[in-house]
């Protein structure tokens, strides 16, 4: 008798540790004579410990020091001691064991203008006629929680703004559960937004965006993008139902001159940020890139998980390059590029680059290390996983008499790791080895180790490649590639 009572309170206690802890969140945007911000108060229960940390937002992807956006931290609950050590992320809170806590900070813009340029997206915009926020740069949260029931409420909207975020559209109250931090992975935007929807095989789509001079209407754009995850829908065998929409907010960043652009985008969980500035130069097919790219990141980096947070590079050259690689394919299967074009960046843009480059064969550490410090690692980064891809592509359709592809090798990394959020690449690599060897017929951990972790440029004689594809032995030294088209179905040996 007294063991089953011990199981059961070990089963309690079990439980409750799994159980989801509600936190409420109150946003008003606030404008004041010299600045607009966002005000917050958060309202939930203290530990049981009398001790909580709590995690004011400090880094998400190459921004640093976001604690600037957050000012007049404090806590609204009598009694409590607050311990902050300067620039630290996090703020000790002592209170009675259990306690109700309420928090109240203000989020501001921590840079001049109504826009932000490219090297200042993704921090927190705040404008007097729009803002926008990563949820990570957005939210205060108990640091030791893993499972939490969020509620939103938004408080003084105007009646002519738009609200657009991961988690709905123009609601005033927003619920949504989560069993890790992923869901401060998302988009919060609101003001003068336009907001249009549509179906793509079943699944809606959310598109909320601002400004004008995009190169095409807002009707076109989503139809773009409905066009975009009907293709990727179709690569990922996707079910038709039970989705919630796809969100995807377009933003315009600060011009610099008439004749340049700047676009870049961000892939969160079911939905994406794009940035780009909205002139002449601005071409479509760069838009369709960037919409192609961002939204296979749903697959490839959230179900896919790729390292143990956003900012976690260590397998950057997949996340990012074999993104590449499929954006591409996408695109020529969507057709926004025509086979010449797809071979031409294939040459140009990824071999080329890559193996002229002084630093093309760096280890992956230094890449990881220097993803967010140097510009020339990070497009390296992409070249490089981009080249992988190919090859691996072209080694498995050899391996299998081209019944099968890399597609056959994504669909099965989605099926181990898009099964369990705790697993990553990182976290668990045997599976990734282990499948690509088998679609191989070849042991790839040597491979993988010396092209991937030492960098190790692939020679050109190594290349196996379909029969509409040749090498031409260019005089340069670096691997060029030439289209056959006489070659019986040259063309749909390209799709996936
Ligand atoms: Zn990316």
């Amino acid at each position: 008798m007294l063991k089953k009572s011990t199981f059961w309170l070990i089963l309690v206690f079990g439980n409750s540790v799994l159980l989801a802890q509600s936190i409420r969140y109150e946003i008003e945007p606030m404008h004041q004579t010299t600045e607009s911000l966002l005000d917050v108060h958060a309202y939930f229960k203290g530990d049981q410990d009398g001790i909580t940390a709590v995690s004011i937002p400090a880094v998400f992807g190459h921004q640093r020091q976001l604690q600037q956006c957050i000012r007049q931290f404090e806590c609204l609950t009598p009694g409590v001691q607050m311990q902050r050590p300067p620039d630290s992320p996090i703020v000790l809170i002592a209170h009675q064991r259990g306690e109700e806590l309420i928090l109240h900070y203000q989020v501001v813009q921590d840079f001049e203008g109504n826009a932000p340029s490219f090297e200042q997206a993704l921090r927190p915009v705040v404008q007097d006629n729009w803002f926008e926020l990563i949820g990570a740069t957005l939210f205060v949260i108990p640091k030791d929680w893993h499972s939490f029931d969020v509620q939103v409420q938004w408080h003084q909207i105007p009646e002519h703004w738009r609200l657009v975020n991961s988690y709905g559209v123009d609601q005033m109250t927003q619920q949504f559960s989560a069993n890790s931090k992923r869901w401060l992975e998302s988009v919060f935007a609101g003001g003068d937004f336009r907001v249009l929807s549509g179906t793509s095989q079943g699944q809606s789509l959310l598109l909320g965006i601002r400004s004008e001079g995009w190169p095409a209407a807002d009707e076109d754009l989503l139809q773009t993008l409905l066009n975009i995850r009907q293709v990727q829908q179709a690569y990922w065998e996707e079910p038709e139902d039970g989705q919630p929409p796809f969100t995807v907010v377009v933003s315009p960043l600060a011009e610099v001159d008439t004749t340049t652009f700047h676009c870049l985008g961000l892939g969160l969980h079911h939905a994406f940020t794009a940035f780009a500035t909205p002139n002449s130069a601005l071409r479509m097919q760069a838009l369709q890139h960037l919409f192609q790219h961002e939204m296979l990141h749903e697959w490839v980096g959230n179900r896919i998980r790729c390292g143990r947070t956003p900012g976690d590079m260590r397998s950057g050259w997949f996340s990012e390059g074999f993104t590449e690689y499929l954006a591409y394919q996408n695109m020529l299967m969507a057709g926004q590029i025509d086979p010449d074009a797809y071979l031409e960046a294939i040459n140009k843009d990824f071999f080329e680059n890559l193996y002229n480059s002084p630093i093309g064969s760096c280890s992956n550490q230094t890449l990881n290390e220097q993803f967010f410090v140097d510009a020339n690692y990070r497009q390296l980064t992409y070249w490089r996983g981009f080249v992988l891809a190919f090859y691996l592509d072209n080694r498995i359709k050899e391996a299998s008499h081209s019944m099968k592809s890399l597609r056959n090798w994504m669909l099965e990394l989605q099926g181990y790791y898009g099964a369990d959020p705790q697993k990553s690449l990182v976290s668990h690599p045997d599976f990734f080895q282990e499948s690509l060897s088998e679609l191989v017929g070849a042991d790839m951990d040597k491979w993988l180790y010396e092209h991937v972790q030492q960098g190790k440029l692939i020679p050109e004689t190594a290349f196996v490649l379909p029969a509409n594809l040749t090498l031409i032995k260019a005089s340069s030294g670096f691997p060029q590639f030439n289209l056959n088209k006489t070659v019986v179905q040259w063309e749909k040996m390209l799709l996936w």
